[in-house]
């Protein structure tokens, strides 16, 4: 029936409750919307979009977004390190672009390279000087165990027996994908608080 030909029996003014509120669609706006509040990974997000979090946790997402790394390399895996932040690859989606020549404006210690024990002492003085919190990524097999320098005079045999690892890169050279998946295991593991 065409509505110049409705009657005035079928025309009914529109009930808000009925018409508008219950056939708003769920919104998408921060994707967390929905009919019922739920909990992601400490935030609990209501049907009108207001946010709940803790001051904790809002630090800890900051914190993750941001990773700014020491820039200084060690041997081959420092090149594979320099095109992760450069154009093709681009770390800076992930907000850990930002090398810093100082120690102490820097959160990340990336360890690209063999460490040597005439270098292990200055690595550590280095990470000493970083400011709290800090984390280390060991890149590479080298870093992480001496790799094909495994039993050598000269080098390390892992980076964690001088500083904390966070997490470990595998691979001679890892390719800049796999630093890149690194960074993201990283900002998991600050936005968690570790
Ligand atoms: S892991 Fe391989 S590429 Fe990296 S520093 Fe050692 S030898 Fe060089």
């Amino acid at each position: 029936m065409a509505i110049d030909q409705k009657t005035p029996t079928d025309v009914h003014p529109i009930d808000f409750e009925e018409d508008v509120v219950q056939r708003r669609p769920i919104t998408t706006q921060t994707g967390m919307g929905g009919h019922e509040p739920r909990m992601i990974a400490g935030v609990t997000a209501s049907d009108d979009n207001i946010v709940f979090t803790t001051v904790n946790m809002l630090v800890n997402w900051a914190r993750s977004r941001s990773p700014w790394p020491l820039g200084y390399g060690l041997a081959c895996c420092a090149i594979e390190m320099m095109a992760t932040a450069a154009s093709h690859h681009d770390l800076a989606r992930f907000g850990a672009e930002v090398f810093r020549s100082s120690p102490r404006q820097a959160d990340v210690m990336i360890v690209a390279g063999t460490v040597t024990h005439k270098m292990a002492p200055r690595l550590r003085r280095l990470y000493e000087q970083m400011p709290e919190p800090k984390w280390v990524i060991a890149m590479g097999n080298c870093a992480s165990s001496g790799g094909e320098f495994w039993d050598s005079y000269a080098t390390l045999q892992g980076v964690d027996t001088v500083v904390p690892v966070d997490v470990y890169v595998p691979g001679c050279p890892p390719r800049p994908e796999a630093l890149t998946e690194g960074v993201l295991r990283l900002r998991e593991k600050i936005f968690k608080g570790g």
